[in-house]
C-alpha cells in the first residue's frame, strides 16, 4: 500500500515514510491510494477477537510495510489494562423514550479523552517508522491543540527515545483542566506554550513550519525533523478506523445486528474532521453504514458546507463549552474530498482557494455524493447543556460537554428522518471530568467556587461517579510551563526550544 498527497498524485511513499514526515511537502496530506475491503466472513472472523487482535487485524490492511509482530508490538504495548482499565473502548447503551444509542466511550485512557486511543499507538509507529526509513535524526513533534491533543500527545510522547515535542495551544480556547493536564505534564523531551490567538492560528502556524525550507534545513543540520501528532498524520488516522469496526463486532456479539450488512448510523462531534473521517474511511472498507452524522457546535461551518456544499470560514469564532470543536478550518475535510473526487488538481485549486479568501464551493456531484453519506447538524452551549441535564436526569448517565453536541444532533436526525430503527453509534470522546465547571453547571443549574478542583470533588458527590484517576492526581502536580507567544512568533519558539538556529 502506498501513500499520496491529496495535492499531487504522481509521487507515492510508503506507511513509515508517511507517518514519519507528517504532512507533505506541497502543504497536502498522506491519503491511501486505495481503501482495503473487508468481507462480510472477516467482520465474523474479528468479533470473535480481542481490541488489540482487531485492531492488528485492521492496521495490517494498510501498514503494509511493517511486519505482523512490529503492528503487534506497537498495538500490544499501547492498549494495554493499565492504560485503558475499562478496556479501550467499550459500549454503553442508552435506552430513551424516542431512540437507542450506543454510546462507544473512547476516553478511558490516560488522558480521559478519545485522542488517546490514537496517541497511545502514535510514538511506537513512529519510532518504528523512523528505523525503516533509516534515519538516526530526533523527531521533533509539533502540535497544535484546541485541548485535548495536546495532552494526549504529550502523554504519548514523554520520555520516548529520539523525540521531542512541542506543544502550542490556544490561551484562552481550552477549559481549565485541559490547560492543568498540560501545565504539569512530566518529561524531559516535552514543551508547552501558549498562543495569543485561537486554535486556527496555532494550526495554521504550525502547518507554515512544517512546509518552511530554512526551518528544515536548520533542523537538518542539528540532525532533527519535524513530524506531526496531529491529525494530519495518517498514523492519528489508522487507529481511529479500529473502534468504529470493532464497535460493530460488539454490536453483532451483542445481538444487535440480525442480519450479514445490517447498517448502522454514527454520529460524531466534530471538530478538524479526524474522528469521522475515519468512520468514513470504516465505511469506504465495508462497515455497513446507513448515514454518519456529523455534528458541530455554534461554530457550525461544516454543517453549512454539507447542507450546501460551499465551505466559507469567514465568519465569527466563538469560544464554547465543547472548546475541543472550536474549529473554523476542518483540516481532515481536506482527505474526504480528496477520496470523492479523485482529483488532485481539484482538491488543490479548493484549498488554495481557501487559503486566499476563506472559501469554496464544491461542484453538485461532489455536494450529493456527500449527501449521500453524511448528515449534519449543529447545537449551541445552551442546547448542550439542556442535553447534558436531560441525560443525566432521564438515564442517569453524565456525559461531557462534547458527547453532549454528538446525542443532540443525533437527535435532531431522528426528528428529521424519523429513522429510529437503525442502530446508532455515537462517538462519546471525553470524559465528563475535563469539563466539570460546565457539566456541573448543567445538571444542577449552580455556579459553584472558584477551584477547579473543588468543583471536581462536587461533580463526583453530586453524581456518586468517581473522578477518574488521572485527573485527580493533577492536584499534587507542580506548574512547569508558562511560555507564551504571538502566532507570528511561533517559528522562533519553535527553533528556540529545539535549539537549532537559523
Ligand atoms: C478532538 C476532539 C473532538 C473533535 O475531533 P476531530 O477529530 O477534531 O473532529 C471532539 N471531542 C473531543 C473531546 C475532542 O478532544
Amino acid at each position: 500500500m502506498q501513500y499520496r498527497s491529496t495535492r499531487d498524485f504522481r509521487k507515492t511513499v510508503s506507511a513509515a515514510q508517511a507517518i514519519a514526515q507528517g504532512i507533505c511537502e506541497d502543504g497536502g496530506l498522506f491519503v491511501p491510494q486505495s481503501i482495503p475491503h473487508l468481507e462480510w466472513k472477516d467482520f465474523e472472523q474479528m468479533r470473535k477477537l480481542s481490541y488489540v487482535e482487531r485492531a492488528e487485524t485492521i492496521l495490517a490492511q494498510f501498514l503494509t510495510d511493517f511486519s505482523a509482530k512490529e503492528i503487534h508490538s506497537c498495538v500490544q504495548a499501547a492498549y494495554t489494562d493499565q492504560k485503558f482499565p475499562g478496556g479501550p473502548a467499550p459500549l454503553s447503551v442508552l435506552q430513551t423514550s424516542s431512540c437507542t444509542m450506543y454510546l462507544l466511550e473512547l476516553w478511558h485512557g490516560p488522558t480521559c479523552a478519545f485522542k488517546d486511543m490514537a496517541l497511545q499507538l502514535l510514538p511506537h509507529l513512529l519510532t518504528q517508522s523512523l528505523k525503516k526509513i533509516h534515519t538516526d535524526k530526533t523527531a521533533v513533534i509539533l502540535v497544535a491543540t484546541s485541548g485535548d491533543t495536546g495532552k494526549a500527545a504529550l502523554e504519548g510522547f514523554k520520555d520516548v527515545p529520539g523525540t521531542k515535542i512541542l506543544v502550542f495551544y490556544p490561551q484562552n480556547g481550552v477549559s481549565p483542566m485541559q490547560k492543568r493536564q498540560m501545565l504539569t505534564q512530566e518529561g524531559s523531551n516535552v514543551a508547552v506554550c501558549a498562543i495569543e490567538g485561537n486554535f486556527d492560528d496555532a494550526q495554521t502556524g504550525v502547518k507554515k513550519i512544517f512546509t518552511d525550507e530554512t526551518v528544515r534545513h536548520a533542523l537538518d543540520a542539528h540532525g532533527m525533523m519535524f513530524s506531526s501528532a496531529n491529525s494530519i498524520n495518517l498514523g492519528r488516522l489508522l487507529p481511529q478506523i479500529v473502534y468504529y469496526i470493532s464497535a460493530y463486532c460488539d454490536l453483532m456479539n451483542m445481538k444487535k445486528i440480525s442480519h450479514e450488512g445490517m447498517k448502522i448510523n454514527i454520529s460524531v462531534p466534530t471538530g478538524n474532521f479526524g474522528n469521522i473521517l475515519a468512520a468514513y474511511y470504516a465505511k469506504e472498507m465495508g462497515l455497513p453504514v446507513n448515514r454518519l452524522i456529523c455534528a458541530s457546535n455554534a461554530n457550525n461551518v461544516l454543517t453549512d458546507f454539507l447542507r450546501t456544499g460551499v465551505y466559507n470560514r469567514n465568519r465569527p469564532f466563538y469560544t464554547t463549552i465543547s472548546p475541543s470543536m472550536d474549529i473554523l478550518i476542518s483540516s481532515n475535510l481536506e482527505r474526504l474530498l480528496s477520496s470523492l473526487t479523485e482529483s488532485d488538481i481539484q482538491v488543490k485549486e479548493w484549498m488554495d482557494a481557501l487559503v486566499s479568501c476563506g472559501h469554496y464551493q464544491v461542484d453538485s456531484q461532489t455536494l450529493s455524493n456527500m449527501q449521500s453519506i453524511f448528515w449534519a447538524g449543529f447545537c449551541d452551549d445552551t442546547q448542550t447543556s439542556a442535553e447534558i441535564r436531560e441525560l443525566y436526569q432521564t438515564e442517569n448517565y453524565l456525559c461531557d460537554t462534547h458527547t453532549a453536541v454528538a446525542v443532540n444532533v443525533y437527535k435532531q436526525y431522528v426528528a428529521a428522518t424519523g429513522d429510529r430503527e437503525t442502530p446508532a453509534i455515537i462517538a462519546s470522546t471525553a470524559s465528563p471530568y475535563k469539563f466539570a465547571d460546565s457539566v456541573l453547571k448543567a445538571i444542577t443549574g449552580r455556579v459553584s467556587s472558584d477551584d477547579d478542583f473543588a468543583k471536581i470533588h462536587e461533580l463526583s458527590a453530586e453524581t456518586g461517579t468517581q473522578v477518574p484517576r488521572p485527573i485527580a492526581a493533577l492536584q499534587d502536580k507542580p506548574v512547569r510551563f508558562s511560555d507564551s507567544c504571538k502566532p507570528a512568533e511561533m517559528f522562533r519558539k519553535a527553533l528556540e526550544l529545539t535549539g537549532a538556529d537559523v
